[in-house]
């Protein structure tokens, strides 16, 4: 950053101040990570020059045998990572690697059946403002009453509507995902099964959530969550159906793939691969049970009363706030979280009754199961009597993250 800065004070300072706040704060945000030195180095390579539109071995431009071997090298480990046929590494972030399915698998207006945004599924899997929603037929699912996805509810929607694919995954549920039930259910009604695992990718690969390879006849992924690379997106899927991924990728919906970052999605695959990432994914799922227990402790509730992976979703109508609220209280103590609808939300998407809280930020920088009761109790502070505590809390906050310091 110090070179950008020498060069261009104005970017420079504006990155410094946000490399700042990455060592001040304590990060809850569950989409997000800290990548290590070396997957920002890659990113951060001359590899951004190179203009390499096709795939290894069938480019449409010259001077492409070195970006062929990271390519090739970011596919291998992927398939050998996830115990996948294919792998598709160009999609620039997890929509494109999801719009691409759509446009593998469906024509326009196809029947789809996905989890609604108001229950945790994302954008991308039939909101009506997104491609998905306006191009395709999209029929949504939710959750029981007890906060878990509503298997019942998904097989009745599935056996009256006929959806051509049926989508499993999301952005806040803190629950298992059952991908052989969502199997057995696509195979019933004859529908294609995508799985979107970007949440869990990293607790996938670590072997602390089923993986939805077997099952699945497409699986997409973003890298930068709790897979902990650089930003971008990933498909993986059967052999059969390798040639029509790869050209709704390309020529598709794609141009030139980034093969910078392709070499740090390579990067963090090898890194996912050792047996300290193993130890990361449990780490992650046992600060998130810590950060659970101690929230149920002080009478705060959550959506299906825990979790089981990376994330909590905090439901605070009990506690008379808002997630806007208690978000921006939370910024002025140095926790960065956000907020989040719960399920049959009184209040609008922009100010909701909820806050998503993940721990693999937080587990990436060293913290453990005492910190997470610390971390819980200061939230439930911010929520509950902010005006005296607010200045003790930051103290406390600036202590702790010195105690864990970042790319130094
Ligand atoms: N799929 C899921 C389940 C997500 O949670 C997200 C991002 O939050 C995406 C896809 C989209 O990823 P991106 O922001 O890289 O487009």
């Amino acid at each position: 950053i110090g070179f950008v800065t020498g060069c261009d004070p104005e970017v420079g300072v504006a990155m410094e101040g946000e490399l700042a706040r990455q060592r001040r704060n304590i990060e809850l945000i569950a989409s997000e990570n800290i990548v290590s030195p070396a997957v920002l180095a890659a990113m951060g390579s001359v590899l951004t020059n190179k203009y390499a539109e096709g795939y290894p071995g069938k480019r449409y431009y010259g001077g492409c045998q070195c970006v062929d071997v990271v390519e090739e090298i970011a596919r291998r480990r992927a398939c050998e990572l996830f115990g996948a046929e294919h792998a598709n590494v160009q999609p620039h972030s997890g929509a494109q690697a999801n719009e691409a399915v759509y446009f593998a698998l469906c024509e326009t207006g196809d029947t789809v059946l996905g989890m609604s945004l108001a229950n945790g599924g994302h954008l991308t899997h039939g909101s009506p403002v997104n491609f998905s929603g306006k191009h395709y037929n999209m029929i949504s699912y939710g959750l029981d009453a007890n906060g878990y996805i509503d298997y019942d509810q998904v097989r009745a929607l599935a056996k009256e509507h006929r959806p051509k694919m049926i989508i499993a995954g999301a952005s806040a549920y803190p629950r298992e995902i059952r991908f052989d039930v969502f199997a057995d259910i696509a195979r019933e009604t004859g529908a294609y099964l995508f799985v979107d695992m970007a949440h869990i990718a990293g607790l996938v690969a670590a072997g602390v959530h089923p993986s939805p390879v077997p099952y699945a006849d497409v699986v997409t992924t973003t890298t930068h969550k709790t897979l902990r690379g650089p930003r971008g997106g990933m498909i993986l899927c059967k052999k059969e159906l390798a040639q029509k991924i790869d050209k709704a990728i390309f020529p598709g919906t794609q141009g030139g793939p980034l093969e910078h970052i392709i070499a740090a999605k390579a990067v963090c695959l090898g890194e996912a691969m050792l047996p300290s990432f193993r130890e990361y994914g449990k780490q992650i799922v046992k600060n998130a049970k810590a950060m659970a227990a101690r929230f149920s402790e002080l009478g705060v509730n959550m959506v299906s009363g825990g979790t089981d992976n990376h994330l909590m979703l905090i439901d605070l109508q009990n506690l008379g706030i808002t997630g806007k609220e208690l978000e921006h209280r939370l910024d002025e103590v140095y926790i960065t979280l956000n907020k989040n609808a719960v399920p049959n939300d009184p209040q609008s998407p922009f100010v909701t009754s909820g806050v998503r809280i993940g721990t693999p930020a937080v587990t990436t920088r060293g913290m453990r199961e005492p910190e997470m009761a610390r971390i819980a109790g200061w939230i439930y502070r911010t929520a509950t009597d902010f005006e005296a505590s607010a200045d003790e809390i930051r103290r406390e906050v600036t202590e702790l993250c010195a105690k864990f310091p970042l790319y130094e």
